[in-house]
């Protein structure tokens, strides 16, 4: 036989972004969703000029929109059908 007891387990939740570009804090609506940002995570090669580093950060979306509109080559589009 078994016996369980309760016990609180403390873990993380994503509480806010911050965009790395702007500066603004992404945070909560009143429904407890962070709006959408982007999020990168790289990790350059040893052959790179940053040779295993591993660089992250996020962008709300109106610097996404600012970085996307100043690309020469336009990002490709698509929606979930
Ligand atoms: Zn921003």
């Amino acid at each position: 036989m078994k016996t369980y007891k309760i016990v609180h387990v403390e873990q993380k939740e994503l509480d806010s972004v911050v965009c790395n570009m702007c500066g603004k804090i992404v945070s909560k609506n009143r429904h407890g969703y962070i709006a959408d940002s982007l999020s990168v995570e790289k990790t350059w090669s040893y052959e790179s000029s940053w040779d295993g580093e591993t660089h992250s950060f996020d962008l709300c979306m109106d610097c996404y929109r600012n970085l996307i509109n100043a690309f020469t080559v336009k990002i490709a589009r698509s929606t979930e059908p």
